[in-house]
C-alpha cells in the first residue's frame, strides 16, 4: 500500500513534534507500506519570513518572495529526514525542484500542473521514506513558485493522485472536520464522514481545516482523504465522494470574516451594465462573490457584491475610475461584514431548512444583509460583530433536533 501523509506547521513546530511525526511515519513504514510525507514549514516560519521581507521592502518583488518562502519547507523536510535517520530508518528529502512539481508561472499563487513521479518512485523502490516539501513548485522558467497560503494540503493531494496512492492522510492540530469551529461552538461535533462537495463548500466558506484547492483536486482525481490529529490516535474525518448521511440535514456551519460589501446605486436599467462592471474587476484580477441585483425601479437598479477586504481599496479605485461608464449614481461600501454559511447535502430537498436558519437568526435579532444559496448551502451576509452569535444560533437550531 502507498500512503501519503501530510503534516502541518504546528505538527512539526519543534524537536519533540518532529520526532513524534518521524515515529508515526516509521510505524507506517514498518507495516511494509510505501510512505510519502509532505510537510509544511515549522510553526510560524512562513509568517516570520513574510515579516522579514516586508521589513526590508514593504512591496517585495513577487519572484523573490517565493524564493524566500520555499526555504521554510526545506528546513522541515531536511530536519525530518535527520530525525528518521537517527531512528535508524532510511529516508530522503526532496524539494519541488528535485521532484519536479510543475506549476503555472504566477508567483505567490501558482497552480500545480504536473508532477513527475520518477524520482519519488525510485526512492520508494529503494525502500526509503520520501519526505517532500509542501506548498512549492517550479515554473517554466525554472523559478520557485508557491501555491498560496495553506497550499501544502494541495501538494499532498496532488502527489497522492500522481502516485496513485491508496490514501492521503492530512494530519493537523485538530481531530478532524467539525460541524462548526469548536472554539466558537462548544458542542460542535467531529464528523465521521463528509462529501467532497460539502467539504469544498466548508473550506471555501471559511473552515480553516483544508485548503479548498486540495478538496477540488481530491474530488477530481477521486483521492480519498482523511483529516486527523498528529497529536493523538483519534479517528479523523473521511472526505469522499458520497458520505453516508448520518441522519443530518446540515453538515456544518462555516464563518468567514474577510468579505467587504460594495453597492453600486442608481445604475441605468439597461443591458450590458453588469458586464461592464465585472469586466473591469476581472481585468484587475479581483474576484467577486455574492452578486445581487435589485429589481429595476423607475429605470434604475442597484448591484451589490462582496470582495475580499484586502481588495476593497483596489476595487473602489477601479470602480470610481469607470463610474461614468456604469452610470452609477453612487458607490457605497461596508467593511465590517461577514459570511455565515450552513452546508449540507440534505438541504436540497427540504424547504424547512431555510426557514429554520432565518428563524434562528431572527430569534437572536440578527439582521440579514444579503442571502445566497446553492443546492447544498445557504450563506447569509451579516454584521461582523454578530458572527459568533449567528454561528451558534444556526448550529443549535439543527443540533437540538437529534
Ligand atoms: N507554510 C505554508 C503556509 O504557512 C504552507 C502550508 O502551511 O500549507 O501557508
Ligand atoms: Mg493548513
Amino acid at each position: 500500500m502507498l500512503v501519503v501523509k501530510k503534516f502541518g506547521g504546528t505538527s512539526v513546530a519543534n524537536k519533540e513534534r518532529i520526532f513524534n511525526v518521524a515515529r508515526r511515519c516509521i510505524d507506517e513504514y514498518k507495516k511494509g507500506n510505501d510512505v510519502v510525507v509532505v510537510l509544511s514549514a515549522m510553526g510560524d516560519t512562513t509568517d516570520d519570513l513574510i515579516e522579514m521581507a516586508k521589513d526590508i521592502n514593504p512591496n517585495p518583488p513577487k519572484r523573490e518572495m517565493d524564493m524566500l518562502m520555499v526555504t521554510g519547507e526545506q528546513v522541515s523536510v531536511s530536519l525530518m529526514v535527520m530525525a528518521m535517520a537517527s531512528l535508524g530508518v532510511p529516508a530522503v528529502s526532496l524539494n519541488a525542484f528535485q521532484v519536479q512539481m510543475h506549476t503555472t508561472k504566477v508567483y505567490g499563487n501558482a497552480r500545480l500542473k504536473k508532477i513527475d513521479t520518477e524520482r519519488i518512485q525510485t526512492e520508494l523502490d529503494n525502500k526509503k521514506i520520501v519526505v517532500v516539501t509542501g506548498f512549492q513548485g517550479v515554473n517554466k522558467y525554472d523559478d520557485a513558485t508557491t501555491l498560496g497560503r495553506g497550499g501544502s494540503d494541495t501538494t499532498a493531494v496532488a502527489l497522492a493522485a500522481a502516485l496513485k496512492a491508496d490514501i492521503c492522510e492530512i494530519y493537523t492540530d485538530v481531530e478532524g472536520v467539525y460541524t462548526a469551529d469548536p472554539r466558537v461552538v462548544k458542542n460542535a461535533r467531529k464528523l465521521k464522514e463528509i462529501s467532497y462537495d460539502e467539504m469544498l463548500n466548508m473550506a471555501t466558506l471559511g473552515a480553516q481545516v483544508l485548503h479548498n484547492r486540495s478538496v477540488e483536486m481530491a474530488k477530481k482525481y477521486g483521492v480519498q482523504l482523511v483529516v486527523r490529529s498528529s497529536l493523538n490516535e483519534a479517528e479523523g474525518t473521511v472526505v469522499k465522494e458520497v458520505a453516508k448521511v448520518e441522519k443530518r440535514v446540515i453538515s456544518g456551519v462555516a464563518a468567514d470574516k474577510t468579505p467587504s460589501r460594495i453597492s453600486l446605486i442608481g445604475l441605468q436599467d439597461t443591458p450590458g451594465i453588469a458586464f461592464k462592471i465585472f469586466n473591469v474587476l476581472a481585468k484587475k484580477n479581483i474576484s467577486v462573490d455574492f452578486i445581487l441585483q435589485s429589481v429595476g425601479r423607475d429605470g434604475t437598479k442597484d448591484i451589490s457584491f462582496t470582495v475580499d477586504e484586502n481588495n476593497l481599496q483596489s476595487t473602489l479605485d477601479a470602480l470610481n475610475e469607470y463610474k461614468e461608464t456604469f452610470t452609477a449614481e453612487r458607490i457605497e461600501h461596508e467593511e465590517n461584514v461577514a459570511k455565515v454559511s450552513a452546508v449540507g447535502s440534505g438541504m436540497m430537498t427540504d424547504p424547512n431548512i431555510t426557514v429554520k436558519i432565518f428563524e434562528a437568526l431572527f430569534n437572536e435579532g440578527i439582521n440579514v444583509k444579503m442571502i445566497s444559496t446553492s443546492e447544498i448551502r445557504i450563506t447569509v451576509l451579516i454584521d461582523e460583530k454578530d458572527v459568533d452569535k449567528a454561528t451558534k444560533a444556526i448550529h443549535d437550531a439543527f443540533e437540538l433536533e437529534d
